[in-house]
């Protein structure tokens, strides 16, 4: 056999790569598989290229002989898997010289390399953070943490919905740190991997350990705070290791989907101490940031992507980057496999269920009412006749919601407040883009109803 990824190898890929996603998990999945790429496979051997020198190697230890026999089911003249470091054409390299074992001194190892939830993921670096209005402030102070010796803020209280950033940035500080300085000890860890391992250390009688484990760090990251709140011993001990370690002068980063303000469940007293620092909202994403994103994530991929075609997914897929990434992603296996390039019509295609999907949550009669009800307008406003100001605009907003968020054309959108021209509804659409970019209350107005309708 002398193939160069004919069709029946790239399906092949697809299977096995499916395969390592169900055995090793989204997280591990994410983080090591998804990166791999099929090169060659000739002579029975599968030549598959990784970013990095570091990737290669925990790659071939952890997955190389699940990837070999998985490869032989589905193929049975494969006799051989080969993992290379593949320069990524253009993308900035993750860095290379942190290992998760040396992030967190061999000490603690046991426990935390466990509450490390298995390793940075080398593509969350800050290179590959995208900024823009509405993350530029969580931004420069994940930055100013990365780079500062000395505490300057804290804690630092990250805070918005979903898939915003979060977790990326966390992991930039963490590699940043790691790389500059390498023998100060950071630990970042979910919430919910706190809560597991001080439960473990009650129920065997560690405590000491783990308190000591946790109050000797120079870096504490606790990923989705919002899953500590309610479980009060839990609670009781964090707020007693972040005492401990603002005392020390050590730095604390909190992730949370709110602002300390809103977070349920939460005691009185460590409400406010999540507030000392500083607290930075990630907003939803914008139009142009997600245009910019999408063309920073494909600039190293080797397929040429149209513009028209960013500008399409910026506006289908508003409510978070991770799903606007698995669709760039999805477009570009796609036309990979079956050999074609990506236009406007076969993005349409490939995301036909995607979108579908987003379409069955939200309704146009939906959108009406809320947006009524913000406005502290009728509902039947929406489709009057009446022109004043006080409901042209706010049925100007449902319009243009209606086109965000939903997959009805400029007609049909008409048709539904109360028999308009598709005209009407570009002109709604155009007039509230414009007003959003000139006033930030306005605009912060509709984030908030398309948040509230998303979620
Ligand atoms: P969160 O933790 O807030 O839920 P994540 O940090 O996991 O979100 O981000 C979800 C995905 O979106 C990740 O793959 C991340 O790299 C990507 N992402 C989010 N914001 C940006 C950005 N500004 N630039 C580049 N990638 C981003
Ligand atoms: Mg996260």
């Amino acid at each position: 056999m002398n193939t160069f990824l004919d069709e029946d190898v790239a399906a092949q890929w697809v299977r096995v790569r499916g395969r390592l996603r169900a055995e090793f998990g989204e997280a591990a999945y994410r983080s090591w598989l998804k990166p791999l790429t099929l090169h060659e496979v000739n002579c029975g051997r599968v030549r598959i290229g990784v970013p990095t020198d570091f990737m290669r190697e925990w790659v071939k230890t952890q997955y190389g002989g699940r990837l070999l026999d998985l490869w032989s089911d589905e193929n049975s003249e494969i006799r051989g898997v080969e993992i290379f470091t593949a320069a990524a054409g253009g993308t900035a390299r993750a860095p290379t010289a942190a290992v998760p074992g040396r992030v967190l001194p061999s000490r603690t190892a046991e426990a935390t390399i466990e509450g490390f939830g298995g390793a940075l993921d080398p593509r969350f670096t800050f290179d590959n953070f995208i900024t823009g209005k509405p993350n530029e402030l969580a931004f420069a102070a994940a930055r100013r943490i990365a780079e500062s010796s000395s505490v300057t803020f804290n804690p630092l209280f990250l805070y918005g919905g979903v898939g915003l950033g979060k977790t990326h940035l966390m992991h930039a500080i963490a590699w940043q740190i790691s790389l500059q300085s390498p023998e100060r000890r950071i630990i970042y860890l979910s919430a919910e991997k706190f809560m597991y391992q001080f439960i473990r250390a009650l129920r065997f009688k560690d405590t000491v350990a783990f308190k000591e484990q946790f109050r000797s760090v120079d870096i504490l990251m606790i990923d989705d705070f919002q899953f500590i709140s309610g479980k009060d011993s839990t609670q009781e001990e964090f707020f007693h290791t972040f005492n401990a370690l603002v005392d020390r002068n050590r730095q604390i980063v909190i992730s949370a989907d709110k602002s300390p303000n809103d977070l349920e469940g939460i005691e009185e007293r460590m409400r406010s101490r999540l507030g000392w620092g500083l607290v930075a909202d990630l907003h939803p994403t914008t139009y142009e940031l997600r245009v910019g994103i999408l063309q920073s994530k494909a600039e190293g991929m080797e397929i040429e992507i149209p513009q028209k075609v960013f500008e399409y997914l910026a506006h289908k897929i508003t409510s978070n980057v991770r799903e606007l990434e698995g669709a760039l992603n999805r477009i570009v296996a796609s036309a990979s496999l079956v050999g074609r390039p990506v236009t406007l019509e076969s993005t349409q295609e490939i995301l036909h269920d995607l979108l579908r999907a987003s379409d069955r949550r939200i309704t146009i009669e939906e959108i009406q009412k809320r947006v009524a009800e913000h406005f502290n307008i009728k509902l039947a406003e929406m489709s009057s006749a009446r022109r004043s100001r006080a409901v042209a605009r706010p049925r100007q907003v449902a319009m243009y919601l209606a086109k965000q968020l939903t997959q009805r054309s400029l007609p049909e959108i008409g048709r539904k407040f109360g028999g308009r021209d598709h005209t009407t509804v570009m002109h709604a659409v155009r007039k509230v883009e414009e007003l959003r970019t000139a006033d930030a209350a306005f605009a912060e107005d509709v984030e908030l109803l398309r948040r509230m309708l998303e979620s």
